[in-house]
């Protein structure tokens, strides 16, 4: 039976990447998937594993990924002003493009939802490009279909070798 507090939200699927390195940054990433199970009408569906991956187009330390995969009934924009949110609790600081992140948290689907728009762009325009997404995003879908970029099992073949490890 479903508690009072924890009706089901009979959502949509949408998958969520998670990056941090500053900090405990996997201490962080865990207490992020707590919060995203919290988040109104939204359910943690699944969590990848944490990997650690090298900086892209970024200096310092390591990141800290992961992947989750959410039902939610908010709409997309709604979830996203959720996730940044959470990146504001977490003590963001937007120094400069690409600064290191306490937390970083980018709607990488909503569905099968396709938007331009640079507030919400989705499919999340570099997803397909980073191990650090397609990597976990694998783990929790392998035959998922990203809206106009193909097969996420082709995409990963199209990668370049990024260094991605998964945290013990
Ligand atoms: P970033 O600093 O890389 O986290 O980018 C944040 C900015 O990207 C915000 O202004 C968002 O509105 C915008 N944005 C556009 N599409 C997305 C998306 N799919 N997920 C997260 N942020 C997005």
């Amino acid at each position: 039976m479903t508690a009072p507090d924890r009706p089901s939200v009979g959502g949509r699927p949408a998958f969520v990447g998670l990056g941090a390195n500053l900090g405990d940054a996997a201490g962080t990433l865990r207490d992020t998937l707590v919060q995203l199970d919290r988040l109104p009408q939204t359910r943690l569906r699944a969590a990848s594993s944490l990997y650690r991956t090298a900086p892209v187009e970024a200096d310092g330390p390591d990141y800290v990924n992961a992947v989750a995969w959410l039902d939610t009934g908010l709409s997309a924009s709604e979830l996203l002003a959720g996730l940044q949110g959470l990146e504001q609790d977490a003590g963001r600081l937007r120094s400069y493009r690409n600064a290191p992140r306490t937390l970083d948290l980018d709607l990488l689907l909503y569905g099968d939802e396709v938007s331009e728009d640079p507030l919400l762009t989705l499919p999340h325009p570099r997803m397909h490009l980073r191990a650090f997404v397609l990597v976990p995003l694998a783990e929790l879908c392998a035959d998922l279909y990203v809206p106009g970029r193909g097969a996420l099992r082709d995409l990963l073949h199209q990668l370049e070798p990024q260094p991605i490890s998964r945290l013990a």
